[in-house]
């Protein structure tokens, strides 16, 4: 049973580490997203040797990997789900990377948190593309505003832009976007492409791509 699951994983990362090789030079990052997956699938892909994660929320991240960092010291952590105010500090201290800066009162918090923790975790700005209610994200039209405020307010790097595109759209416009916005900005860290169009991401020059369920299958949620 366990041979199985481990066997299937690798298999499926494996295929989707040459489907980005062959889509774009260089491939952009695969970022396995291990939300709610049990610990037998998370314990599969880390035998496979994958050591990039994302994860939505910071605590269930703290259960996955807190304990985890010891015994894998290269692992690399995305957050790529919303951040509230008041979680900053944890989350400066568990993730290498912030995917979800998208406000100037988180841009001074995590300035506050990083402080705070003498740790700074890579920063990229969440752009909702497809200016879309209820989803998380700076409107395109106010990403240089957010971005001036981010450095020279709040005194943060920031690396690059991430999006969600809407998911009754065909995906590709976003993505051009998105890549036209980072061009404007000189922003080179691309995190766009999820398990149905990580391929689609890679050609369009995504350096990032967040996959879950195409490498560990459904996700159980809690
Ligand atoms: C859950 C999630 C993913 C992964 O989604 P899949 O469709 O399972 O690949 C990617 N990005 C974000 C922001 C997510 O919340």
């Amino acid at each position: 049973m366990t041979d199985t699951l481990n066997q299937d994983i690798a298999n499926r990362r494996a295929a989707i580490l040459a489907e980005l090789a062959a889509a774009h030079d260089p491939a952009p990052e695969l970022i396995a997203v291990s939300k709610f997956q049990p610990e037998a699938a998370i314990e599969a892909i880390l035998a496979a040797g994958q050591r990039v994660f994302g994860e939505n929320r910071v605590q269930e991240a703290q259960q996955h990997w807190e304990a985890r960092r010891a015994t894998y010291p290269d692992l690399t952590l995305h957050l790529i789900g919303p951040l509230q105010t008041n979680k900053a500090a944890d989350a400066v201290r568990l993730f290498d990377v912030i995917q979800t800066l998208d406000r100037e009162k988180l841009a001074d918090a995590l300035a506050a948190a990083m402080e705070k923790e003498g740790r700074r975790p890579k920063l990229m700005i969440q752009v909702n593309t497809g200016e879309e209610a209820q989803k998380a994200g700076v409107s395109p039209t106010k990403v240089g505003h957010l971005l001036r405020y981010a450095r020279e307010e709040a005194g943060l790097d920031v690396e690059g832009l991430m999006c969600i595109p809407p998911v009754d759209e065909p995906a590709g416009p976003h993505f051009a976007l998105l890549k036209k916005i980072a061009k404007d900005y000189g922003l080179g860290a691309l995190s766009m492409g999820m398990s149905g169009d990580y391929e689609l991401a890679a050609r369009y020059g995504a350096t990032h791509v967040r996959v879950g369920t195409a490498l560990f299958g459904d996700r159980n949620p809690a």
